[in-house]
């Protein structure tokens, strides 16, 4: 009989961070890029509060997630259990209009702005003695019916707006494009973004941050200079339904 070990081919998600680390290195190393301005925010949406409390512990600080409801509890528990580093939550789902008061009591980022009215609730309540929330606008770069994002032509002036809203920090832009299987095809999305952004840029705007790349485009984001990589599955592991 051939042995058989208890969790044969399971990893941990210790091990997954690091393996994750090592592609984003590999990938910045091939794009001539430093990989210590690349920030890996682990998506923990379907994930039990354990994983992200291992993740946690491996050295893991930001946390992505997309279901306020679910989000809430998690918050909550792992702040409890935080030592040294405190947990990072950047929200990243679909923002309803009655959930924009605990999203911006629980949250240090929004990545999925796409409306003003949604930017001055956000601004109105965020608690007074937080640092203003960080946001970035998410464009739906492939203009997919199905998709929330403003069109890459809306994106100049909901930036406006919301670089005037005292509660908000307006830091850059995210997308979620069309999955595409070969790498040159990924980067076009990708490319795009970077480029609506360095087109605010030049308009006046000051956006630092590309939020995009996912477990399977991340070296075609961090190719197009991707400075915050959303990555779910490749650290955790396949969802749970
Ligand atoms: C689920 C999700 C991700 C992570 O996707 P993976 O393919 O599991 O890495 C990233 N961004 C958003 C907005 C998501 O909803």
């Amino acid at each position: 009989m051939v042995p058989t070990s208890s969790t044969p081919n399971v990893k941990t998600i210790a091990e997954r961070l690091t393996d994750v680390r090592i592609r984003i290195e590999n990938a910045a190393a091939n794009a001539g890029r430093d990989a210590s301005e690349i920030g890996l925010i682990a998506v923990s949406k379907k994930q039990p509060t354990a994983a992200l409390e291992a993740a946690l512990t491996a050295g893991q600080c930001d946390f992505g997630e997309n279901y306020l409801q679910e989000a809430l509890p998690k918050t909550e528990a792992l702040t409890a259990t935080a030592q040294t580093v405190s947990p990072i939550w950047h929200f990243i789902g679909d923002i309803q209009s009655n959930k924009t008061a605990d999203i911006a009591a629980h949250f240090d980022w929004v990545h999925t702005l796409d409306r003003a009215k949604i930017a001055h609730r956000l601004s109105e309540q965020r608690p007074s003695n937080a640092l203003p929330l960080e946001v970035c606008i998410q464009v739906n770069i492939d203009q997919e019916a199905s998709k929330s994002g403003v069109s890459p032509d809306q994106c100049a002036e909901l930036a406006t707006i919301v670089a005037n809203l005292p509660g908000l920090r307006l830091r850059g832009l995210m997308t979620l494009p069309e999955p595409r299987d070969d790498f040159a095809a990924q980067r076009v999305p990708f490319a795009e973004l970077a480029r609506l952004r360095n087109e605010l840029n030049g308009a006046g705007h000051i956006l630092d941050v590309l939020s995009m790349g996912m477990s399977a485009d991340l070296e075609a984001a961090v190719a197009e200079g991707a400075t915050h990589l959303r990555i779910g599955s490749a650290v955790f592991g396949s969802r749970p339904e």
